[in-house]
């Protein structure tokens, strides 16, 4: 099998294990370009019956959030906002791919952004729109039309089969000067849990170096944040270009961080540990907001934010 970024036949192994059923599944890494990806790569089919069946169970099903995942969804919008408005940007037309139950579309909404979602589960978009009264179109990302001055995307590209043709797709759908701004996991981070990394879901596992790589053709890079997972924000180039590669440093790199993640990282500088405390104080925080209605979760989400 090839690479798909570079095409390039030589792979290391990374894992060879699903984290949620323990099946095989082989995991590599391109030696040419770094880019960590499974082998072989699902056909679109594949992807569909693998979705229809353990993924959000079924499309059609309807979508009634517990209140603490809507809290936690709306706080995670909020600091996604806050990395839009401290890049500024804080207004213009907003389209949010893979919108789930709309706690981005609805907040971007009320904080200055002319926002729509698009979701492909019929369930998240039909409650979005009844709960929040947001747009959210049910359907993918090939079902857009028109253009946007902002488009936003968070944890789809892991996901999807071939990253750089979606990139050109965002491209098309972005005005002149529009920026994209993509979250992915980030597969150098030390604070997730050695079990629990790589998943049949995800076809790609993403440094800076291969995203922005994957990205080059249509898109500049203008910001990045690693801080949880990775945060970068793009600007459409005038013109597509050539794909620019990571250079060899940054494979190598690659190599060496990715034999050193392993239990003792994630436990003493990822804080493993503290994680079962961290895990008690949330659920004392998130008990005020049982009962409370979905929208007024958000709309105090906001208020929080606002204080002094
Ligand atoms: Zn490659």
């Amino acid at each position: 099998m090839k690479c798909i970024l570079c095409e390039n036949k030589k792979f290391k192994k990374i894992s060879s294990k699903d984290a949620r059923s323990s099946e095989y599944l082989l995991v590599s890494m391109c030696c040419n370009c770094g880019l960590v990806q499974q082998n072989s790569i699902p056909s679109h089919d594949e992807l569909k019956v693998y979705y229809s069946h353990n993924y959000r169970k079924n499309y059609k099903n309807t979508y009634i959030p517990k209140s603490k995942h809507i809290f936690r969804a709306g706080n995670i919008a909020l600091q996604r906002i806050q990395f839009l408005n401290n890049s500024n940007i804080t207004e213009g037309t907003l389209l949010d791919v893979g919108a789930g139950g709309g706690e981005f579309v609805y907040l971007a909404g009320k904080l200055g952004f002319e926002s729509t979602g698009i979701e492909p589960s019929i369930g998240y978009s039909e409650y979005a729109n009844y709960e929040y009264g947001c747009k959210v179109i049910t359907g993918e990302l090939n079902d857009i039309a028109g253009t946007y001055d902002i488009i936003t995307i968070f944890h789809v590209f892991e996901h999807l089969p071939s990253p750089v043709k979606a990139f050109g797709k965002l491209h098309s759908l972005l005005n002149t000067n529009g920026k994209l701004f993509v979250e992915v996991p980030w597969i150098e981070t030390n604070d997730a849990s050695p079990h629990n990394t790589y998943f049949k879901a995800h076809i790609f596992y993403f440094t800076v170096n291969t995203l922005a790589s994957c990205a080059s053709q249509y898109f500049d890079v203008v910001k990045v944040d690693t801080s949880s997972n990775l945060k970068i924000l793009l600007q459409a180039r005038m013109e597509p270009t050539s794909i620019n590669f990571p250079d060899t440093e940054s494979v190598n790199r690659l190599r060496k961080r990715l034999y050193r993640k392993g239990w003792l990282e994630y436990l003493f500088q990822g804080k493993g540990l503290l994680k079962p405390v961290n895990k008690i104080v949330r659920a004392i925080t998130e008990s005020r907001v049982k009962n409370v209605k979905p929208k007024k979760i958000l709309d105090r989400a906001v208020e929080g934010v606002n204080k002094p």
